[in-house]
């Protein structure tokens, strides 16, 4: 048996971030950037007010208060999106809205609430003085031109992970296009006589085959195109078949599922023997110790890895591994779940001395974050799953985690909480 960390090491080894493309700006979200995004403008472009005021020179109103109010003539208005056609001389002062350019002249806004305006009965407003209640210094209430970006600024090195945020940036800079790293295609193939597709009736000794929907979604998730291939039989012919559809749809990762422990028919092994270079492994982790790894010779060399049939252990093999190879198709250097700090509730024992994932769910509690086993951890129980927020990873050479330790736990897809 190989450990776990020797097969992740292994693996990872096959994969490198796939080429860049231009995608439309929203398109980049949760990618990953291949170019430096240089800025051509400061952000923001002008001088611009940050409140709705008056623009005047801080110098004029050094003195102001509500008790000595000082009086300035009014030469004007400036709305958000216009430019002043006066400067503001000593003794003057403009209408500004949020967003306006400051006029020349000006070196600070004073907002109407310090104003007379602000305390006359809106329509009886004196257009042409304003009485300033309140000094202000130069720059006060202005957002400096540049002072988000400056023109030549490097805003995000390429490696950046694009959120809303980024997306926001990226917007204001006018980058309609950006290049990422493109999306890994994923060929998924489940494997099996006694699989029936989710649309068809349960035969005798059939079950439903529910890999292939765990892993398209979990691909999904993960940022990859998943490319589902169905069913494969267990014979030569079919499997043979539809493997090469999937080398044909161009996948740069090829998922199946079943048939490589070992008692198997061990047709799977033999198909993907004949079609490219395999590894059987048994791997030191609880659930998911059958696994395969290795290269299909399509028309480009493909790695393929070969989860194990059981749903949960499927489950686990994809977030340990090939979660992984996605993530670094994309670029991403990151890899880690958030974890939180949590009391266990309950012992746990691990007799297995192979790597345990347990199935836990997480709450937050008044006292903080207390974590129990979602029940019968058998590798055929997806719900163990489905009831979990987080994995609990116990180490091989640990056979007890107890009540009342403080533990670890590796948020998994959750909802919010
Ligand atoms: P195997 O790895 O072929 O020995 O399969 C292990 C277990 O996983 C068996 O109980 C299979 O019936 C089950 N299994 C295999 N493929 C799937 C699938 N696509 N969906 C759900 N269960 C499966
Ligand atoms: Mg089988």
């Amino acid at each position: 048996m190989i450990s776990v960390d020797e097969a992740l090491a292994y693996i990872l080894k096959h994969f490198k971030p796939l080429e860049p493309e231009t995608v439309p700006l929203l398109e980049a979200l949760d990618r990953v950037l291949t170019e430096d995004i240089v800025s051509d403008i400061n952000v923001p472009p002008f001088n611009n007010s940050a409140m709705d005021g008056y623009a005047v020179r801080a110098n004029d109103v050094v003195n102001a208060s509500k008790e000595r109010p000082i009086t300035l003539r009014v030469i004007g208005e400036v709305a958000a999106g216009y430019t002043a056609q006066q400067s503001v001389e000593p003794g003057t002062a403009m209408r500004i809205m949020t967003g306006a350019p400051l006029p020349p002249g000006a070196d600070a806004v004073v907002r109407f609430e310090e104003t007379s305006e602000g305390t006359q009965p809106k329509g009886m407003r004196d257009r042409a003085a304003v009485q300033i209640l309140k000094a202000v210094k130069p720059g006060d209430n202005v957002r400096n031109a540049g002072e988000d970006i400056r023109l030549g600024e490097v805003v995000f090195p390429k490696g950046t992970v694009i959120r809303p945020a980024e997306i926001g940036v990226l917007a204001s800079l006018g980058k309609q296009f950006v290049s990422v790293h493109r999306r890994p295609r994923v060929a998924i193939l489940a494997t099996g006589d006694e699989l029936v597709a989710v649309d068809e009736p349960i035969a005798p000794g059939k079950i439903r085959n529910s890999n292939e929907y765990t892993n398209a979604a979990a691909v999904l998730k993960a940022g990859g195109i998943p490319i589902r291939l169905g069913i494969a039989r267990d014979n030569i012919t079919d499997l043979t078949a539809k493997i090469r559809a999937g080398l044909d749809a161009d996948a740069d990762l090829f998922l199946t599922s079943a048939g490589v422990s070992v008692g198997d028919y061990d047709i799977v092994k033999d198909v993907l023997n004949a079609e490219g270079e395999m590894h059987f492994w048994q791997v030191r982790m609880k659930p998911g110790k059958p696994l395969a790894f290795g290269v299909l010779h399509g028309k480009k060399d493909v790695p393929l890895l070969g989860l194990p049939g059981n749903p949960v252990s499927a489950m686990i093999s994809f977030e340990v591994f090939a979660r992984r190879a996605i993530l670094t198709m994309l670029g991403k250097t990151k890899f880690d779940r958030p974890t939180v700090r949590a009391v266990l509730t309950e012992d746990v024992q691990n007799d297995s001395q192979r790597r345990n994932f347990i199935r836990v769910y997480v709450e937050r509690r008044a006292e903080g974050y207390v974590a129990r086993s979602t029940g019968e951890q058998g590798s055929g129980i997806l719900t163990s799953v489905a009831r979990a927020n987080g994995l609990l990873v116990v180490p091989e050479n640990v056979t007890e985690v107890h009540a009342g330790e403080m533990v670890d736990i590796q948020l998994l897809d959750m909802p919010e909480w």
